[in-house]
């Protein structure tokens, strides 16, 4: 028998700023391989060591091939192989039966971003506005970030990750770019070449820091007080952008006036840099007009997350970054494609406005809420090690009122607790398009291989799943082809000719964006310094308390704070299944070990009020004293143990709704 081997271009799904185009190596009908395309203009032939083992995970054994239903107690894992026929009599039925006895809000949907392909995340969204569900207030990553950035920039996007090539001073805030931004590095290396200068401002020293020129050990939720200081200095030495601030700008007297009246002192002890060191970061700033700020979305993750990329938005126009000129920008989000979201999700089908529900106070929703949940249908997601507060979560999953509908493409551990497992393709499997929010390219990709067992895409199971329970609207008559189209016409930078197979097989467009040198600023479309529209919003960037770090009563009990920032191996919790037996690591400064009695390689317990989480400490001076740092989220190791977000709070951050991940006080002791 001859073996056939053929190559076929896709794009990467995963929640990542790089979205890159792959091609996959396909060997008698299997993905054998992953590898960058050399001809896309950001990935540029690499792909990270994530992706690399993703052909793994297809016929892996924790992959899902068939319907099943739950036969062992919530969470044990234990299923019985159904027939799809049966399946979707069983779903049908219950929701069926869930709208008449309990009424539509009765169901949760559950989803987020495990896959980016964008006709395959919003696929639920028309069947539950039919059904008149709950909302899911999607808030766990960006809502944070975006918020902030909308407060300052409004619609505007950030500044092409390649004019960073010619920046004299890059700066990376808070975010770790060789680890979450790894095709980001190359122009930041290019630059470096070229003379740049790297500064890393983060609390830990992470793997980009440890390159770096010069890393900024910063109190985690400091960045603001620190962005803050900068900008006083800057101002009480006349060095900032006077023609910027008068024609593109609003408010800038207002925060200038409070700068002027607080002392440096206060933004030294906020953000743990001391005042003659924000000194010299003036200075710095001051003396390199090509500054590109590469703003993490991590540094959003705590009560003052908003407030700081309020505060480094300001300092950036205040510099003159947002200007258009070489070398000079701000990365937080691309913006590089518009497009009408409506088109996928479809509200017209609601008939009321329904309950909303923030995503990251599930734990309180299925425990709480009334009228209570009683089913809950998740998809590109996996709550139980993503949700804040994960014993919360872990104690409604298991109610036994409460049915729940998981559709997935391995063994999660939120499957596990599934009373009705569906198995779900992967993006090696489907057909979608794809905008990145790190670069200016979108691409499509078409299915490369046909799905495995009995695996059905997102976009398939909310249409056959629309049409069973009777519903007659176009929304579920839609191809996927006719859906993908309707959005893709809606998208003002792609050209009016724009014909979807041309960008089958490795096609991309560029946005116009990306070669715009002029600042998206005008006296009409103002950066604001000052929110004038918002009441909700504080005035202007301003010091303020953590509320989890600086909480005194927390603060006593639980002496150490915890961040949670990515590894490299995994993407949130995906690939959590390739590594069952690993814990993960905590980073401990060795003061911190030795006052404990913790040793390099020893187990320990973080607990807090909310819950208990067993690692391995790495005892390093990459972190501060009274610092703890959990790099990502592994799967629990056993039945009974939950993950890093059983310590982490439902309380939201100070814009958006979003989660405040980094900003848990905890206790650490040696394991028995
Ligand atoms: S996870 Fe990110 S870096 Fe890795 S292949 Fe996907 S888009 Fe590229």
């Amino acid at each position: 028998m001859t073996t056939s081997i053929r190559k076929k271009k896709t794009i990467c799904p995963l929640d990542c700023p790089d979205s890159c185009a792959l091609i996959a190596t396909v060997k008698d009908k299997q993905v054998v391989s992953l590898s960058g395309d050399p001809d896309h203009p950001y990935t540029r032939g690499m792909i990270c060591r994530k992706m690399n083992r993703y052909p793994e995970r297809l016929d892996s054994p924790a992959r899902l091939l068939y319907p099943q239903i739950r036969v062992g107690r919530k969470g044990a894992g234990e299923f019985r192989r159904i027939s799809w026929d049966e399946a979707w009599q069983r779903l049908t039925e219950k929701i069926s039966r869930t709208v008449t006895e309990f009424g539509g809000q009765s169901i949760l949907p559950y989803c987020y971003a495990g896959n980016m392909g964008l006709v395959n995340r919003y696929a639920g969204f028309p069947l539950f506005h039919k059904l008149g569900a709950s909302r899911l207030h999607q808030t766990i990553c960006s809502a944070t970030a975006a918020g902030g950035w909308r407060a300052i920039c409004g619609n505007a996007g950030g500044t092409p990750p390649a004019r960073a090539v010619e920046a004299d001073l890059i700066v990376a805030w808070g975010i770790n770019i060789r680890v979450s931004n790894t095709h980001f590095w190359p122009q930041v290396r290019a630059a470096v070449k070229r003379g740049a200068k790297l500064l890393v401002i983060d609390p830990y020293r992470n793997d980009t820091a440890r390159v770096a020129d010069e890393h900024v050990w910063i109190k985690p939720g400091g960045d603001g007080a620190l962005a803050l200081g900068i900008l006083k200095i800057l101002l009480a030495e006349q060095r900032f952008d006077r023609r910027f601030i008068a024609e593109q700008s609003v408010g800038f007297e207002e925060l200038a006036a409070y700068l002027g009246h607080t002392e440096l002192e206060a933004f030294a002890y906020q953000s743990g840099v001391a005042a003659d060191d924000i000194a010299r970061l003036a200075r710095l700033f001051g003396d390199h007009p090509r500054t590109f700020i590469r703003v993490g979305v991590g540094l959003t993750r705590n009560s003052r997350g908003g407030m700081a990329v309020r505060a480094i938005g300001s300092l950036a126009a205040a510099c003159g970054l947002f200007s258009g000129g070489a070398g000079r920008g701000v990365l937080l989000f691309s913006g590089a494609f518009g497009g009408d979201t409506a088109k996928l999700t479809m509200p017209e089908l609601a008939r009321e406005q329904p309950r909303e529900i923030n995503m990251i106070h599930l734990g309180e929703a299925l425990n709480s809420l009334d009228p209570p949940i009683k089913m809950m249908l998740v998809y590109n997601a996996n709550p139980f090690s993503v949700a804040p507060d994960g014993s919360m979560v872990r104690k409604g999953l298991s109610r036994e009122d409460l049915f729940t509908v998981v559709h997935e493409q391995v063994m999660t551990p939120t499957a596990r607790y599934a009373d009705l497992l569906l198995p779900a393709t992967t993006f090696l499997e489907n057909r979608d398009i794809y905008k990145s929010y790190g670069h200016f390219f979108l691409g499509i990709a078409d299915r490369v291989v046909e799905p495995m067992g009995e695996t059905i895409s997102n976009f398939d199971l909310f249409q056959t799943l629309g049409q069973k329970l009777g519903f007659a609207d176009m929304a579920f008559q839609q191809s996927l082809d006719q859906r993908l189209q309707s959005y893709a016409v809606t998208i003002p930078e792609l050209d009016d000719d724009f014909e979807l197979d041309r960008l089958l097989d490795g096609g991309y467009v560029e946005s116009p964006r990306a070669h715009m040198m002029d600042s998206p600023f005008d006296r009409k479309r103002p950066f604001r310094f000052i929110s004038e529209d918002d009441p909700t919003l504080p005035r202007y960037p301003h010091l303020c308390d953590g509320a989890e770090f600086d909480h005194p009563d927390l603060s006593a009990r639980f002496p150490f704070k915890l961040i949670t920032p990515p590894d490299d191996k995994l993407l949130n919790s995906t690939f959590g299944e390739m590594y069952p037996d690993e814990s993960g690591r905590v980073l401990i400064h060795p003061e911190d070990g030795a006052r404990r009695g913790i040793g390099d390689g020893d187990f320990v317990y973080l607990h807090n009020f909310r819950g208990r989480l067993k690692r391995r400490a790495r005892i390093s001076d990459d972190t501060q004293p009274g610092l703890l740092v959990a790099e990502g989220i592994y799967w629990p190791l056993a039945d009974e143990d939950g993950g890093v977000n059983d310590l982490t709070s439902q309380q939201c951050s100070d814009i958006g709704g979003g989660a405040i991940f980094h900003e848990a006080r905890v206790e650490i002791v040696p394991a028995d």
